[in-house]
């Protein structure tokens, strides 16, 4: 099952994602948001509409998270290129849901940074309350479901601060989607790869994740309760680097995707890379012929109606 949400007559919805046609459509709307179906999705009452081409809808963060969780050097390779040991045990930090970037958002570079860099990224969504898992507990059934992470970064404000919630907070620095999608497995692998302007910068595995999906969610879950809906961000392979105004960033993830960012002219808004593109199970080697298929939709601000009381958006549905 694939699902995104969209706005419609300034409504949002979650709608379920199937292809049509060759081309990936909404087909249905999702009558009550699947984080609140307890990790059993496919039991949600639904309503068929006329479908809608992705690239046509108005796409919103797939997502609605009280918290983005993420791991730091996941990736050895990762560590070594920033000058980093190997972590013994999960590095963690947040970002806020309101840096959260619907999909052809479009990422805006704070004057205080010269250097922002794009960190593509595995996404994992919550499907239900997570508190103290035992090792040796089976953490699938409490994943919702997979989506693409850009854990956009402030690389001098990193170093410069010591602390991450500046260089990793900024509104706009967490592009995600365009869908959330279940059956993938992380644990046998799943190929991440990071696309500037068509050009390959990275591509990894999640099979050489340091620590395993399993053993980072119960190390989570020790430290605070995951509630359902939650975002783990799970690390970025090596190649990071900075993207200039202009310049147009993909997040593309076997089995989910790709996520289009596009950076315009100006000095000052960067276009990040949105999740522009439609969920595909094509293998990965066919990403760059599914990116030339999409356009970028209208530009979106950052959403979040939990942190937006008065956000033309209300509460889902
Ligand atoms: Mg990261």
């Amino acid at each position: 099952m694939k699902y995104c949400r969209f706005q419609q007559n300034t409504q949002a919805h979650y709608g379920l994602v199937e292809s049509v046609a060759g081309r990936d459509a909404i087909v249905r709307i999702l009558l009550t948001p699947p984080e609140e179906a307890g990790g059993d999705v496919e039991s949600l009452r639904t309503r068929r509409i006329e479908p809608i081409a992705m690239e046509e809808a108005i796409l919103l963060p797939p997502v609605t998270p009280s918290k983005i969780v993420c791991v730091g050097r996941n990736y050895r390779e990762h560590a070594a290129e920033l000058g980093n040991e190997v972590p013994t045990e999960p590095l963690l930090f947040f970002k806020p849901p309101s840096s959260l970037l619907a999909p052809g958002g479009t990422i805006v570079r704070p004057r205080v940074s010269e250097r922002t860099d794009y960190e593509g990224e595995l996404g994992v969504v919550i499907a239900k309350r997570c508190h103290k898992l035992p090792d040796g507990e089976d953490t699938r059934p409490y994943i919702l479901g997979y989506t693409c992470v850009n854990d956009f970064t402030a690389r001098d404000l990193q170093n410069k601060d010591g602390q991450w919630a500046r260089a990793k907070g900024f509104d706009t620095f967490c592009p995600v989607g365009p869908v959330v999608t279940e059956g993938l497995d992380p644990w046998t692998g799943i190929q991440v790869e990071t696309r500037v302007n068509g050009e390959a910068r990275q591509s990894g595995n999640t099979r050489d994740f340091i620590f395993s999906l399993g053993v980072i969610l119960r190390y989570i879950s020790q430290i605070m309760t995951l509630e359902p809906g939650d975002l783990i961000a799970t690390g970025t392979p090596k190649g990071v680097g900075p993207v200039m105004a202009g310049d147009v960033v993909e997040v593309a993830i076997e089995g989910i995707g790709v996520d289009r960012l596009m950076k315009r002219s100006s000095a000052e808004a960067l276009r990040h890379p949105k999740s522009l593109c439609p969920s595909s199970d094509r293998p990965l080697n066919n990403f760059r012929g599914l990116a030339q298929n999409f356009r970028l939709l209208p530009t979106h601000l950052a959403e979040n109606p939990r942190q937006q009381p008065n956000s033309p958006f209300p509460r889902l549905l």
